[in-house]
C-alpha cells in the first residue's frame, strides 16, 4: 500500500484492537498525526477498492468487470491510483450464478476480489460489509451498482476530489431520464420529505460516491442496526464534494429495488434520522387536548344555559376530554422512546478529524 495511514492501522484486527491501536497511537508522536494528515498533492496515487454490491447480477458481472478492470487499468496508467487497486464484488446472498461468476473473475484477473454474503440483506448492509471488509486494504472506496447504470468515468474527478482533499464525494445524478415518470415522482417526494422532516441527505445522490478510509473508519464506529449510508456520510460531517454524472439505462437483468423494497428504504431512512412523526403525536395531541377543553366549556354553557337533552354533555363532555388527553400522553410516551431509541441507537457523538500532538 501507499500511503502515510498504513503505519498505525495494519495491525487492526477487530474493533476492540483497533481501539487500543488508536489510542496508543495518540499518546505516541508521530502517528497519530500521519494517520489523520490530509492527502498533499504530491503524495503516492491512492490506492482504490471499486466496491460492486451484486444481487442476482449473472447477467452483467462479468461485462461490469471488464470495464471497471478496464477503468483501472487506465487510471494506473495515468498515474491516478495504486497499481494494487481492485475491484471487491459483494455478493448479497444472489439465488443465480453470480457468485460463480465472481469466483471466475478472480481466477482470471487478481484485481478481482469478491465477498460473498451468507444471504439477501439488501443493498444497505451489502454496502456496508463491503466499505468494512476493505476498510484496512485501501486509501479510499467508491461503491457503484453492479449494472454500471452511473457513469463509471467520473471516478476519475471523484479521484482528483479526493486528492484535493474531500473525504466524501457523492455521486450526484443529472436529469432521471432513464427512470419512469412515476420512480422520479416518488423519489423526488422521499428527499424533499426528509428535508422537512430534518434528516440532511443530498438530492438525488444514490449510492454511488468515493468516500477515504477516514471517513469509512467513522461509519464502523456507528453501531446502529438500521444503517442508512447516504444519511450517514452527511451525519459524519467530513469535506464532501459533489460530482455530476449522466444515468443509464440497465442492459440486462432487472431491477431489484422492488417498490416495496423502496418503500422500506425511504421509511428506513425518515425512521432512523428523525423523530419528527413521534413530535407530531406529541403536537397534535396537544392541540386536540386545547380543543377538548374549549368544546367542554362551551357545552358546559350550553348545558347550564339549559338547552340540551338530558345526559347529553356528559357524554360528549368525557369523550373530547379523554381522545384529547389520551393522544397528549401518548405523545408523552412516544417523545421518552424517542429518547430511547437515540440512546439504543448509540451513535458516536463525535467523530475525530483531526489531531496535533
Ligand atoms: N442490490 C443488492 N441487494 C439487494 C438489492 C439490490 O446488493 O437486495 C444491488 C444490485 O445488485 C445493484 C444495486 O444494489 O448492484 C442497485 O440495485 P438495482 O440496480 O436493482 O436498483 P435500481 O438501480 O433500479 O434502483
Ligand atoms: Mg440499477
Amino acid at each position: 500500500m501507499s500511503t502515510t495511514t498504513d503505519t498505525t492501522t495494519d495491525t487492526r484486527g477487530d474493533d476492540a484492537a483497533a481501539a487500543v491501536t488508536v489510542a496508543a497511537a495518540t499518546r505516541g508522536a508521530t502517528p497519530a498525526v500521519a494517520a489523520t494528515a490530509p492527502r498533499g498533492g504530491n503524495a503516492a496515487p491512492p490506492l482504490l477498492a471499486v466496491v460492486v454490491p451484486c444481487f442476482d447480477e449473472e447477467p452483467v458481472v462479468r461485462r461490469t468487470a471488464a470495464r471497471l478492470c478496464e477503468l483501472l487499468r487506465r487510471l494506473t496508467a495515468a498515474g491516478k491510483i495504486d497499481a494494487a487497486s481492485f475491484v471487491y464484488f459483494v455478493d448479497d446472498g444472489s439465488r443465480d450464478e453470480t457468485w460463480a461468476a465472481i469466483e471466475e473473475l478472480h481466477r482470471a484477473d487478481a484485481a478481482v476480489k469478491g465477498l460473498k454474503l451468507a444471504r439477501n440483506t439488501g443493498t444497505q448492509n451489502a454496502l456496508l460489509a463491503g466499505l468494512l471488509g476493505v476498510r484496512d486494504r485501501s486509501d479510499c472506496v467508491v461503491t457503484i451498482d453492479a449494472d454500471l447504470q452511473q457513469d463509471e468515468g467520473v471516478i476519475e474527478t471523484f479521484l482528483e476530489k479526493f486528492r484535493a482533499g474531500a473525504h466524501i464525494v457523492y455521486g450526484v445524478r443529472n436529469a432521471r431520464s432513464s427512470d419512469s415518470a412515476w420512480k422520479r415522482a416518488t423519489s423526488s417526494f422521499f428527499y424533499n420529505l426528509m428535508w422537512l422532516l430534518g434528516a440532511r441527505i443530498i438530492k438525488h445522490h444514490s449510492e454511488y460516491r468515493l468516500v477515504s478510509r477516514k471517513a469509512v473508519e467513522a461509519i464502523s464506529e456507528y453501531r446502529e442496526y438500521n444503517l442508512f449510508l447516504r444519511g450517514i456520510f452527511v451525519d459524519i460531517g467530513y469535506r464532501s464534494e459533489i460530482v455530476r454524472f449522466d444515468v443509464r439505462r440497465r442492459d440486462a437483468g432487472k431491477s431489484k429495488h422492488t417498490p416495496r423494497k423502496l418503500a422500506a428504504l425511504a421509511l428506513d431512512g425518515i425512521t432512523s434520522f428523525s423523530v419528527v412523526p413521534l413530535r407530531l403525536v406529541t403536537v397534535s395531541g396537544a392541540l386536540i387536548f386545547l380543543f377538548s377543553c374549549g368544546m367542554t366549556l362551551f357545552y358546559l354553557y350550553h348545558k347550564f344555559r339549559g338547552n340540551t337533552p338530558p345526559g347529553w354533555a356528559g357524554t360528549i363532555i368525557p369523550i373530547y376530554f379523554l381522545g384529547g388527553v389520551q393522544i397528549m400522553f401518548l405523545g408523552l410516551v412516544g417523545e421518552y422512546v424517542g429518547k430511547i431509541y437515540k440512546e439504543v441507537k448509540a451513535r458516536p457523538r463525535f467523530i475525530r478529524d483531526e489531531e496535533l500532538f
